[in-house]
């Protein structure tokens, strides 16, 4: 299951409650992004 954040209200929303909609149902915000896969590259030159 794929797990989403909102940008907006920070709440968690899996893939299913959103199907076709990639929408927060709590604010209505579309900024979403995955929590578990952002890929925060920390380069130690
Ligand atoms: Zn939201």
């Amino acid at each position: 299951m794929v797990v989403y954040r909102c940008f907006n209200c920070g709440r968690e929303i899996d893939s299913e409650s959103l199907r076709k909609r990639v929408r927060c149902p709590y604010c209505g915000s579309k900024i979403l992004y995955k929590p578990r896969t952002r890929t925060i590259k920390v380069k130690a030159r």
